[in-house]
């Protein structure tokens, strides 16, 4: 026998409502967008701000009596996405250079890959672009990398 309750259960499960599946398709989409513009993007901070929100959203509708039926546009989660990707939002923490074996015309040969270590301003999260070094020394010449 079930129990009749008079509020609204939201089942993370429910195939149409799969939040975390959902955003971290969106996520993983976002930072390779952002290896191949070289931009950084806080993954950690979107991340944290979509897991605030959800519970919020889920409280929210789970407080809510049968008589108001949500439709799924209002399960919709708003990250402030352009906030994570605003260049102003981090700082160039340091510039490494790595030597990566690779084979080339079938010869093993070191060639240098650099990394740009950013952190965001606000919690000091990192994020890491890297780069071959043509695509550095462009990056060396461009007003970006003055910051
Ligand atoms: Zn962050």
């Amino acid at each position: 026998m079930t129990e009749k309750k008079d509020y609204i259960d939201i089942d993370l499960n429910l195939k149409n409502v799969d939040f975390d599946r959902k955003f971290s398709t969106f996520l993983k989409e976002k930072r390779q967008e952002h290896q191949e513009s070289k931009q950084p993007f806080c993954t950690a901070c979107a991340y944290n701000q979509f897991k605030d929100l959800k519970e919020v959203t889920i409280k929210n509708l789970s407080r809510r009596t049968k008589e108001i039926i949500g439709n799924e546009s209002e399960l919709n989660i708003k990250v402030d996405i352009a906030k994570y990707e605003d260049p102003s939002y981090f700082k160039l923490k340091g510039e490494r250079k790595i030597m990566e074996k690779r084979i080339m015309h079938g010869t093993p040969t070191f060639v240098p890959i650099w990394f740009l270590d950013y952190v965001c301003k606000e919690f000091g999260h990192g994020y890491s672009i890297q780069m071959e070094q043509e695509e550095y020394d462009q990056w060396k010449k461009s007003p970006k990398s003055k910051k």
